[in-house]
């Protein structure tokens, strides 16, 4: 896989402030907020997005998901609702080739799609 700024950011090659972090993964804040609450999950391991889990990742699939929650109460969003987003390829809109999972909330989110 190429690598991208996320890998740089997650192997800490690129200074950046961190809202979260384990051994799996590191959250960050979105450059280009789409809510009052918009976080990155980005997985340490470089992989290209969702389609590109294998079934050894279970692991790391299931660290990705309990960051977000961690992430998610962090930034007190467990009252009002979060929306958590895996974007994978062109239709989907993805433009960073890392796996990451969007943390959106602070505001009433729109119909998807
Ligand atoms: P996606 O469309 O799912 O690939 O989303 C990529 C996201 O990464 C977008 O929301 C961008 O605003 C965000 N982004 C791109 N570069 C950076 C960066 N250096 N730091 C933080 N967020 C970034």
């Amino acid at each position: 896989m190429e690598d991208t700024i996320f890998g740089k950011i997650s192997r800490g090659e690129i200074p950046v402030e961190k809202v979260y972090e384990d051994e799996f993964v590191v959250a960050i804040q979105d450059l280009a907020p789409q809510a009052p609450v918009h976080i990155l999950v980005i997985p340490k391991k470089p992989l290209r997005n969702v389609l590109a889990l294998q079934p050894e990742d279970r692991e790391l699939a299931g660290a990705v998901l309990l960051a977000c929650g961690e992430v998610a109460r962090k930034m007190g969003l467990e009252a009002s609702g979060v929306r958590i987003v895996l974007n994978a390829e062109g239709d989907a809109g993805q433009t960073v080739f890392h796996l990451h999972a969007h943390v959106l909330g602070g505001r009433r989110l729109g119909t998807m799609g």
